[in-house]
């Protein structure tokens, strides 16, 4: 593996972020040294991490540690496993699902279940990452803006690194995700607004406090970066082949460009067969810009006021919005929606049939794979992965009023019976 040593601009000190050369406008191509910008100079595009890979192979993969830093060489972080925050994100199960498959009428359906993570979401992958790179970049403290699992995973992983952390979240956020943050005992701020006033205000922070990785503003260029890992495993999952479709949620979008770049460098370096795959994406009709845009043929997003259940989705102004569309049109995929009771449904059918409780998001990535099925864009022949990212421990709002004990008896073997109807 190669050592890329670069020198911060800024101090004059060397760092190591591993295969990373540089940070590249994804609108103009301009390009700038490896640092802690998100917006380019000359266009204000956001910038995206540029690499010089090494020779990766699948045995180096195969036999490193059982987290996603086995993906180091493919990932902007140091090269050097010892250096790195002791955070171990990644190797969640791929679940092959057939009974949800015969449900939905599909032939062979796998589940990413990512509620396997630290912190129950697919946020700790992007986290850990965000937190190796910010401090090898110099920064001391670790925030962030969220709309609920980001948070639990900045704050988890700022406290198994020693480090203070600062976390605003919208006082409206489900009790269970501000209980879950609280706990790791860093700042944590509610704000009286929705996700995308508390982004703006930690856009304002970010650029006051000089030692503060906002992981999703400042250095999100390497947060980002972190979603590529759930591209790398399930592939290397699938006995490294990349899948015909994967239905991804979307909230910022970030998530699904980087599956899909993830899928496109593992062709590129010859560690998969590059087969053509098509990447749906998937939105709560109560805030579906994306999803909209899609529909309307548009090549810009128009942000809405979001009002949903799937509330680790809800960002109405969503950065990654117009890469999205890109990735999905340039694939063959489609972005789709689906409302909250379609939602609530497709819990519930998950957790019959495969024994996974999701949470919201999860649920948007079922029901909207469900309707891709019935209107006939997704391919029932294909092999297909659904992303599941969140947890159902953490939105059990969605379900309490739909779920419950079938009925309450006396501590009798007779009333058992006769509630079972035996
Ligand atoms: C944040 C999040 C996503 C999607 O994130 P992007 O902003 O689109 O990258 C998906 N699922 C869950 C559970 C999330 O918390
Ligand atoms: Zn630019």
């Amino acid at each position: 593996m190669t050592t890329a040593v670069n020198t911060s601009p800024a101090t004059g000190t060397a760092f190591d972020l591993g295969p990373a050369r540089a940070l590249a406008c994804r609108e103009c191509g301009h390009q700038i040294p490896l640092a802690a910008e998100f917006a380019c100079a000359e266009c204000f595009g956001p910038l995206e991490v540029a690499y010089e890979f090494g020779d990766i192979r699948r045995e180096d993969i195969e036999s490193g540690p059982e987290s996603i830093w086995r993906y180091r060489g493919l990932l902007p972080v140091p090269s050097t496993v010892d250096t790195f925050p002791n955070t171990e994100p990644g190797r969640t199960r791929l679940v092959k699902a057939d009974r949800l498959a015969a449900a939905l009428g599909v032939k062979s359906l796998w589940v990413k279940d990512d509620t396997g993570n630290p912190t129950h979401s697919f946020k700790d992958r992007v986290v850990a990452v965000a937190l190796a790179a910010a401090r090898e970049l110099g920064f001391k403290v670790l925030a962030c803006p969220s709309t609920g699992n980001l948070a639990n995973a900045v704050a988890a992983a700022a406290a198994r690194a020693g480090w203070e952390s600062v976390v605003l979240i919208p006082s409206s956020l489900e009790r269970a995700k501000v209980l879950t943050t609280a706990v790791y005992d860093g700042a944590l701020i509610a704000v009286d607004g929705n996700y995308d006033d508390v982004n703006r205000l930690a856009t304002e922070l970010a650029a006051e406090h000089e030692d503060w990785a906002f992981v999703n503003v400042n250095v999100r260029p390497y947060y980002a970066e972190g979603s590529k890992t759930l591209g790398f495993e399930v592939a290397e999952q699938l006995g490294w082949r990349l899948p015909g479709q994967v239905v991804v949620p979307v909230a910022s979008g970030s998530q699904l460009t980087k599956v899909d770049k993830g899928f496109r460098e593992l062709g590129e370096l010859g560690l998969v067969e590059p087969t053509p795959y098509r990447v749906f994406g998937a939105q709560a009709t109560g805030c579906s810009p994306v999803s909209s845009a899609y529909k309307a043929g548009q090549d810009v997003i128009s942000p809405v006021k979001p009002d949903t259940i799937a509330r680790s989705l809800a960002i109405g102004a969503p950065a990654d919005g117009p890469y999205v569309l890109d990735t999905v049109r340039r694939t063959g995929g489609a972005v789709e929606d689906v409302s909250d009771q379609e939602v609530v449904e497709a819990i519930r059918l998950l957790a019959r049939t495969e024994g996974i409780f999701a949470e919201t998001a999860g649920g948007v990535t079922v029901a909207t794979a469900k309707k891709l099925i019935d209107n006939g864009k997704l391919d029932p022949d294909a092999d297909t992965v659904l992303l599941i990212t969140g947890d159902g421990l953490k939105t059990l709002d969605a379900i309490q009023d739909q779920v419950g004990p079938k009925a309450t008896v006396p501590p009798s073997a007779a009333a058992v019976r006769e509630a079972l109807g035996y």
